[in-house]
């Protein structure tokens, strides 16, 4: 059974940029920008700034890139709320005069004492209600001292909060746990409470989809609502998102920065397909699923109501699938800045294009990350290979045994006029048998003398693009290094 979606659908992703992007952000994001999508409605971004003392240098430019990466482009906004305050002080003053809400005069040192003393009494930190009842008098007295006051709701003191969330169905709250929550602050600004619930109103927001860690704000946003008499939306509270140890995501788990990603080399089509994941679900088999195909299946429906685990060796398999997937011109385009910035400097700048896209299919079977690219493709770019001499014998040849063959093959391959991969198998592969080794020792060896490593691209291909005269010279160089140990 499909949730029926009457209303138009409008949701929005409500960020406060107060740091850079994460994950999870993001993850909601992609659900509301799934959300809209599917049902044809629209998607908006709203800035949350009103904390104006932890708002981070950067983070709204930083939100809007991530997005754009993404490809979650927004319908509407970015609406900042920094630009909306005669709004909210309009709607706090109607909260007022309706007696839902009161002026608090409270010093920040008496909500401190009140605060030590409800922990020494195990009591939940809860404001006391002082500036509730005040006599005119007191209220008078208070406005002449120049203390700016806050503006608190006037939570019902009993009875309970109930809504029905889209993932988990009924939610209670007895009203007695929640707090008379500040809605305007003593600097003007609104607090989160009020002007998350006078915008999502303000907006016509159909449906919040948010973070988990929201749901014990909810409660308070329907008290508002009531209040107010404005119809709440639907509300949708998305899993939290783990680390492999269950421990809440965090830099430990090298869940850094959404831009990071980028930096790292993740392509914004794996990243999607990787983080649709992380609570929603096809039908908990299909891992590889497409833009369309997300928009087309996404439903709150298979949203789960568990943790999502992050996986980072996931993301990166998922990371290697969509390199492979790209045209190998596509990659060779998207290697290539990484390619600059991280080849070694010996390596004389720019890189030639023709021999970059030439090289990089045998790059493109094995990289997970476009970052991976240079440390696996240097030695194709390097005149003087560094390595440890002792990997030519690492394969269990002796030093004779190895100048033997490598001079045999020299002398094979100088006379070589088709230098390519098959030409290249057919005379190696009987000069295996002829030295009477096995191709894993012999191949090994002519690997570690061509590349420098033990490791790398299949050989045959690898010395095809390296060409004849670096093969030889590296092959060489080889010899000498291994007649250097023997004296
Ligand atoms: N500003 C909140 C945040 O940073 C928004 C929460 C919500 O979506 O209501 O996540």
């Amino acid at each position: 059974m499909e949730f029926v979606v009457e209303a138009k659908v409008r949701v929005r992703f409500a960020p406060s940029p107060t740091g850079y992007p994460h994950l999870g952000n993001i993850r909601t994001a992609l659900f509301n920008w799934l959300f809209a999508r599917h049902h044809g409605g629209k998607f908006i971004l709203r800035i949350e700034d009103t904390d104006v003392a932890r708002k981070v240098e950067g983070a709204v430019e930083m939100i809007q890139d991530s997005l754009s990466w993404l490809g979650l482009g927004w319908d509407e906004g970015p609406y900042f709320q920094s630009q909306r305050l005669p709004i909210y002080h309009e709607v706090a003053n109607r909260l007022l005069k309706e007696n839902h809400a009161y002026l608090c005069y409270c010093s920040p040192e008496r909500l401190e004492t009140m605060r030590q003393e409800q922990m020494k009494r195990h009591q939940p930190p809860k404001y006391d209600g002082h500036c509730r009842n005040l006599t005119q008098q007191e209220k008078a007295r208070l406005e002449a001292s120049g203390v700016n006051p806050v503006v608190r709701f006037k939570t019902p003191a009993a009875g309970e909060t109930t809504f029905h969330d889209l993932i988990r169905g009924a939610v209670t709250f007895r009203n007695d746990i929640l707090n008379d929550f500040v809605l305007l602050k003593s600097d003007g600004y609104p607090t989160y409470h009020l002007a998350n619930v006078i915008d999502d109103h303000s907006m016509d927001i159909s449906h919040v989809l948010r973070a988990d860690e929201w749901l014990s704000s909810t409660p308070q946003h329907m008290l508002l609502y009531q209040a107010l008499n404005w119809q709440p939306p639907q509300f949708a509270h998305l899993p939290m998102i783990l680390g492999p140890d269950r421990a809440k995501l965090s830099k430990r788990h090298g869940a850094t920065n959404i831009a990071d990603y980028h930096l790292q080399g993740y392509l914004p089509t794996a990243m999607m397909n990787f983080l649709a994941l992380l609570g929603w679900s096809l039908d908990d088999r299909t891992e590889l699923l497409s833009q369309e195909e997300l928009i087309k299946h996404f439903s709150l429906e298979r949203v789960g109501k568990t943790a999502a685990i992050f996986n980072k060796d996931k993301l990166e398999w998922m990371n290697g699938v969509y390199l492979r997937k790209l045209s190998p011109e596509e990659f060779a385009k998207l290697a290539t800045p990484f390619l600059s910035r991280d080849l070694p400097s010996l390596v004389k700048r720019p890189l030639d294009e023709n021999y970059i896209r030439q090289i990089m299919p045998l790059i493109q079977e094995r990289a997970k990350t476009l970052a991976e690219v240079p440390q696996l493709a240097d030695f194709l770019f390097l005149d003087d290979l560094q390595y440890d001499t002792g990997l030519l014998l690492s394969g269990g040849l002796d030093s004779a045994q190895a100048i033997n063959s490598i001079e045999a093959t020299v002398q094979k391959l100088e006379l070589v006029q088709d230098w390519d991969a098959s030409s290249l198998e057919s005379i190696l592969r009987p000069l295996a048998t002829e030295l009477n080794l096995s191709t894993r020792k012999f191949f090994g060896l002519l690997r570690v003398a061509t590349t420098g490593r033990t490791a790398a691209p299949p050989l045959f291909q690898t010395m095809a693009v390296l060409g004849k005269d670096k093969c030889l010279n590296r092959l060489r160089g080889a010899l000498q290094r291994i007649s250097l140990i023997k004296s």
